[in-house]
């Protein structure tokens, strides 16, 4: 199951009980112990390249600014 924060990016929610949080280690849901499917780990890796991709699409109108600042 996959959810979008106000931000637009993909956020990983539990098919069981719909929580977002998880034992990155063993990929299971926190709240009820359910396996992440590797299905659901798929999509929500292909969700968030989709959202990077957009992110930087976007970001291309003030090229690598934040990015410079922090560097100097
Ligand atoms: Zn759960």
């Amino acid at each position: 199951m996959i959810f979008h924060n106000p931000a637009g990016a993909p956020e990983l929610a539990c098919e069981q009980c719909g929580c977002r949080w998880f034992d990155r280690i063993n990929d299971t849901c926190y709240e009820c112990g359910t396996k992440v499917s590797a299905e659901s780990v798929a999509e929500f890796n292909l969700a968030v390249e989709r959202f990077r991709a957009r992110e930087s699409a976007r970001g291309d109108a003030v090229p690598g600014a934040a990015a410079d600042r922090a560097v100097r």
